[in-house]
Formats: structure tokens, sequence, C-alpha cells
């Protein structure tokens, strides 16, 4: 692709604001569009749950970039327009005014849309769900006047806006279908440790819970029922059940998708003009030896940078530990690598104090690490499993294990090299 072709790219999340970002860095000096259906340029999803929510973030703040910033290196962003076909054979791109983009290389980072309740009712007044700027400015508008809240799901952006709430003064329940909260992400003593915390501030939490109705009056909602046949009362519910990858443009083309855009680890799609980055892709991932998509702002941004890369015809492979950070009642998450559900768990520190890490393995292999108020020994196994310095569990148990230690120094800063 010679450096004048149009580039396109379809998202106004982390991936679409950092590719576009990333290309100009590149070097790459041809036109680039950016089309999003939302009225913002690209934006940071993860205040939506947190600061944002409670009313303590301002508006500005939640931009990727500042709004100058596309302008300055002459980046058109066009927002509050929808891609609507893709025309590979033609290389355009249809958008819901009629009109179309040439392209000659098109990046998709469509993200992924909010799972719908699937219960009758799910659709009365008060019944929120939360992936968009506009879902948080309904919700926050809608907070004032409710006393109930119900939030469900028991997922981390339903633990942390009912904990918002329940610090904004509001009465909250989570009903959580699993057996215990963030069950896919997390090991029993951090799951445990979060429900203990929300239960501390005076959340009700209700664990294998299956919401079978919303109940309304005057359409708007009254209640939640479950399949126990509980009923519990609510004038706002926050549904957080998790994403659906938005790949209706992605499918409607022709590409291969599998719970994802397939692209391979240069986030290359299956047709040879297109990239993909972010939520709505399925990729491989060297550390963990395979396919997975994954939602967390490390993916976006890593992969929408190799994404750039290959548009720009250079070829640099994503590979790395996937991680992702999550706050709850002041206490910060941070998980870097996956544990499988009969991870062996060795602990370092004691939840009694809010501060300790769970150090996973499949076997003797070091898989993951989820730390609370642990940011250097989190960092650390972030390392480890980059370089693929592996400690066994017998060795992470050891009272004096050092997880800095074994790590090699990092190489001194350029500065410090130069001699006087
Ligand atoms: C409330 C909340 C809290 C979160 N907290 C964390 C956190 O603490 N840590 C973390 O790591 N991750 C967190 N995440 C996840 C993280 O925000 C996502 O993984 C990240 O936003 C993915 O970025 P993306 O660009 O791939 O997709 P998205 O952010 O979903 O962006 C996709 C964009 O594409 C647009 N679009 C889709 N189709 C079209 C079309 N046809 N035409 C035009 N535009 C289109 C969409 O409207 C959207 O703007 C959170 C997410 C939410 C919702």
């Amino acid at each position: 692709m010679s450096n004048a072709d149009p580039i396109v790219i379809v998202g106004g999340g982390q991936a679409a604001g950092q590719l576009a970002d990333s290309l100009r860095r590149e070097g790459y000096a041809g036109a680039v569009t950016l089309v999003c259906d939302e009225p913002m340029p690209p934006y940071q999803r993860p205040h939506l749950s947190k600061l944002y929510l409670a009313g303590i973030l301002a508006h500005e703040k939640l931009l990727y970039r500042p709004r100058d910033f596309y302008a300055e290196r002459g980046i058109t962003v066009t927002s509050a327009r929808r891609a609507t076909r893709i025309d590979a054979a033609a290389r355009q791109l249809h958008l819901d005014d009629g009109s179309t983009l040439p392209y000659s290389g098109l990046a998709l980072c469509t993200g992924a849309v909010a799972r719908r309740l699937p219960v009758p009712g799910a659709d009365a007044a008060g019944v929120h769900c939360l992936r968009t700027l506009a879902d948080c400015e309904h919700l926050r508008a809608a907070l004032p006047a409710a006393t109930r809240v119900v939030c469900v799901g028991g997922g981390l952006i339903s633990l942390e806006a009912a904990g918002v709430m329940a610090g904004l003064g509001k009465h909250v329940t989570v009903l959580a279908t699993q057996p215990r909260v963030m069950e896919s992400i997390a090991v029993p003593a951090v799951s445990d440790f979060f429900h203990g915390v929300h239960a501390s501030q005076g959340i009700e939490i209700r664990t294998g819970c299956t919401v079978t109705g919303i109940e309304a009056a005057n359409g708007a909602v009254c209640a939640v029922l479950t399949a126990s046949g509980e009923r519990f009362p609510a004038d706002l519910v926050l549904v957080g059940i998790g994403v659906e990858p938005e790949l209706a443009l992605a499918r409607e083309a022709g590409l291969s998708c599998d719970n994802g855009i397939v692209v391979d680890e240069y986030a290359r799609s299956s047709d040879p003009h297109i990239v993909a980055a972010g939520d709505c892709t399925r990729h491989p991932n060297a550390i963990l030896g395979r396919s997975l998509r994954l939602e967390s702002v490390q993916n976006a941004v890593e992969q929408a940078k190799t994404a750039a890369a290959t548009l720009c015809g250079k070829k640099r492979a994503y590979a790395q530990a996937p991680w992702f950070w999550s706050d709850q009642q002041g206490y910060r998450l941070q998980v870097v690598g996956i544990a499988g559900r009969n991870a062996q768990v060795v602990l370092r520190g004691d939840p009694a104090t809010g501060s300790f890490a769970a150090w996973c393995f499949e076997g003797e292999r070091l898989v993951a690490c989820q730390s609370v108020s642990r940011p250097r020994e989190y960092m650390a196994c972030r390392r480890m499993l980059e370089n693929n310095l592996l400690p066994t569990p017998v060795e992470v148990a050891h009272p004096r294990f050092d997880p800095e230690a074994r790590l090699p120094r990092k190489a001194p800063l350029a500065f410090q090299r130069r001699s006087v």
C-alpha cells in the first residue's frame, strides 16, 4: 500500500483512536478517515462505571485524545455516522447517509454491544445497560430519583457500578447467576474478597440467582423476579451481563468470524485489505498458546498498534500477556494472564489486610496473577509471563520469594548510559 492511499477506520473506542494515532506515528502520510456512530471522538469506556458515573470526572476527560488531536494530524473524524456495508470487491465503505468512502486499507474497530436481558419486561423504563456514554448519561439522569437499585450480573461492570451507586446513597442489590461474583475471571479468593467489601458497604449480593422477569407498573420497572420465586423491589435496574462482539459489517462482507472477526497475529482479517482490532476480534495469543477474544483496554490499544503497522506494510506481531484492571470500593484489582477454573492458587499476602496476590498455576506453569493493592507484584508477574521467566508454585509459596529479584534488571535509560 502506498503512503497516499486512503485508510478508513470504523469505530469510536480506544482501538479506533489508537489506530489513527499509530498510523501517523508509523509515518503514514495518506488520507485517514475515522467513522463512528457515536457523537463523540474516540473515548475511554472504563470511566463510565467508575469516576464518570460517580459524577467526579469531567466529560472532556473521557476523550482518548484531545479533540484537536485528529485535525492537527490531518485525520478526518466523522462522528454520528454509521457504516452500513463494506463493498470488499470495490473497496468501498457505505455510510448511513448514502455516501461512500473508498479505501485501500480498512480497519474494523467495531467493539462490542451490551447483551440484553432475555426476559419479559426487560424493555420497561428504568432498565439500563452500560456500554456507551449515552447509556451512562441516561443512568446518571435516572439516579437522583432512584432509591432501590438492582444490578443484574456479577461481573466487573455490574459490581463497579453497584459500588458507585451505593456510594451515592442507593440501596443496591446485586443478582448474579454464578455461584460467586466475577466467577469467569477471578479465582475464589478474589471473588470472596470483593463480595466481602461490597457487603461491608451495605450491598446485598445474591449469587446462584437467575432473573426470570422484570415487573413494571405504568411501563416503569418496579421489581425484579427470580427463578426461586423471589421478588426484589427496584425503581432502577442495571443489566450488566456481558457483551456481544459487533460483527454486522464483517459478517455481511463475508469476513471469517467466530465469536469475533478472525484475525492473525498481525491483525489481518480474511480479506487482505481489512484489518481489525479490539473487542471485536478473535486472535491468536502466542503467550497463552490459543486464540481468544478479549474485552480490555490493553487488547484494544496494543492490537490497534499492530494493525496500524500492518496497514503501513510492517510486520509486528501482537503477542502480549493479557491484562486488565477493575476499581471497586477503593480497591484496585489488577489481573495479568488467564486462569482456568482448575488453576492452582498460591496466595501471597492476606485478604484480611486488603493487600494480596493470587498466583495461578496450571500444573507447574504460571498462567496468571490476580492482585489487590500489590501493583509491584502484579507488574513483576507481567514481566515474568512476557519474558517466559516462570517460577514454580513452590518458589512462589516460599516466604522469602521476591518477585522482582528474579527479573533481569531493566536496561538503563539512554541518558544514564552517556558518559560525562
Ligand atoms: C463501563 C465499562 C467499564 C470498563 N472498564 C474497564 C476496565 O476497568 N479495564 C479494562 O481493561 N477494560 C474495561 N472496559 C472494557 C474496555 O472499555 C473495552 O475493552 C474497550 O473499550 C474496547 O475498545 P474497542 O475500541 O475495541 O471497542 P469499543 O470501545 O466498543 O468501540 C467500538 C466503537 O465502534 C462503534 N461502531 C460499531 N459499529 C459501527 C459501525 N457500523 N459504524 C460506525 N461505528 C460503529 C461503536 O459505536 C463504538 O463507538 C470497560 C468497558 C465498559 C463498557
